[in-house]
């Protein structure tokens, strides 16, 4: 089968970490920084970083209107952390000209996670993985309410740190730090071939 090609959305933040594990869960990626980049994608990471700085870069590179309509056109799409906030219906706590894809019915809180506990690791009970995953949290958000029709891949204290609606998956995390590509592998799932 061939690897199919999916896009690192590159402005800013953790991008480089998520090409070498969509390689290591069977995919190609491309570096996505221009609307040019996204022609022949069959799905788009959009990593952590600083959701405010991303959701500027996105609109200063002509990107937010093309990332826009090729996820309401079925592309599937991953955000991890600031990613997540990126997909969001709803952020609370963002900056005031923040602006989100809405791609998931899930509200979004940033920095929720308060100062003492700004970073944190957990193992995660992974709804299709067999044994557990280690998540890194940093300044995580998290998810003040999630609806009805999003499927819940992995709580932790209750919190839903990992979820899926349709071709759309968040993690509140970020699993591309940590050397296992299972996420990933989840994720590239349900891309396309191509
Ligand atoms: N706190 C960041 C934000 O609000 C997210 C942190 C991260 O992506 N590691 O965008």
């Amino acid at each position: 089968m061939a690897r199919p090609t999916v896009g690192v959305l590159a402005l800013q933040g953790a991008f480089a970490a998520h090409a070498r594990a969509l390689d290591a869960a069977g995919a190609d990626a491309r570096e996505v920084r221009l609307p040019r980049d996204l022609p022949g994608l069959r799905g788009l990471v959009i990593p952590g970083g600083e959701s405010s700085v991303m959701s500027q870069l996105l609109e200063s590179s002509d990107l937010f209107d093309p990332v826009a309509d090729a996820i309401a056109g079925g592309l599937p799409v991953f955000g991890t952390c600031a990613g997540m906030i990126l997909l969001a219906a709803q952020v609370l706590d963002g900056r005031e000209d923040q602006k989100c894809f809405a791609a998931i019915d899930v509200v979004a809180q940033r920095n929720a996670y308060g100062r003492q506990v700004d970073s944190f690791e957990a193992d995660l009970d992974v709804a299709g993985l067999d044994r557990a995953f280690h998540a890194v949290f940093i300044r995580a958000p998290r998810l003040a309410r999630v609806g009805d029709g999003v499927e819940v891949l992995a709580r932790h204290r209750g919190d839903v740190v990992l979820a899926r609606q349709r071709r759309v998956m968040v993690a509140a995390f970020h699993p591309e730090l940590t050397d296992d590509a299972r996420i990933h592998e989840l994720f590239v799932a349900t891309v396309g071939e191509g």
